[in-house]
């Protein structure tokens, strides 16, 4: 039925269309990601002012019609992380972080943990733009992961249940798996299962540190388990 839908939202992309307008891809709380479409939005004295750029949090009014996109009504801003925007690391972090929560949660469906997680990434990057780092990005994929019903099991054997000897991870099984079922796996050190549990419980801005070999080890967890369960590819964790 068409009408207005009052939302909070953070806009993962802008796009340009035709002359003055743009498309945008949005995550909300209560509808996921969705798309609208913004008119005369690079016109002069647009109403919306610079505000429809990635990264911004943002109060809007949609208007929701018979068309796929809504129709931005109003927009005024929470936050637009300035701070954010003069760092490079802090900036790049950003966009893999949205560009991660779009490949992953890429339908309506309402998820507020993700909406709620995602808010707090951009908060972070802006507010210390040091914390762009490897390992803030996998904590930001492995609570992703949580979010999606993915996360890895890492407690035990994600194979037999044994809890010693834990010695690599298999993204078929889901998790870390004890030497007897290593098989399936490749080599995950006591550092990256350890970073991995950490990670997982605390908050974005606490998440544990750990060394190169131990974070390229837990990306590739992530990344296996990802495409086993998802059937989903996201953009390298680091540049380059
Ligand atoms: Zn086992």
């Amino acid at each position: 039925m068409p009408g207005s839908v009052k939302t909070e939202a953070i806009v993962l992309r802008s796009m340009r269309y035709g002359e003055a307008d743009r498309i945008l891809h949005l995550y909300t709380p209560h509808r996921g990601r969705t798309g609208a479409i913004a008119k005369g939005v690079r016109r002069a004295r647009s109403r919306f002012g610079g505000r429809l750029e990635p990264y911004f949090r943002l109060h809007m009014v949609l208007y929701e019609g018979r068309s796929d996109l809504m129709t931005v009504t109003s927009a005024e801003t929470i936050s637009g992380h300035p701070r954010l925007r003069e760092h490079a690391a802090a900036l790049d972090s950003a966009a893999r972080a949205c560009d991660a929560v779009s490949r992953l949660f890429d339908t309506p469906e309402p998820h507020p943990g993700v909406f709620a997680l995602l808010c707090n990434e951009l908060a972070l990057l802006d507010v210390q733009p040091e914390q762009a780092t490897h390992a803030n990005q996998l904590a930001f994929r492995l609570k992703l992961l949580l979010a999606a019903g993915l996360a890895p099991h890492l407690a035990a054997c994600a194979v037999c249940g044994e809890a010693d000897g834990l010695s690599a991870f298999s993204g078929a099984a889901g998790g870390v798996v004890c030497s007897g079922c290593e098989a399936s796996g490749f080599a995950l050190g006591e550092e990256a299962h350890g970073f991995m549990t950490g990670a997982l419980g605390a908050p974005l801005a606490d998440a544990p540190a750990a060394g190169a070999l131990a974070l390229r080890q837990a990306d590739r967890a992530i990344s296996e388990t990802l495409e086993h369960h998802a059937n989903v590819r996201l953009r390298p964790a680091l540049p380059g």
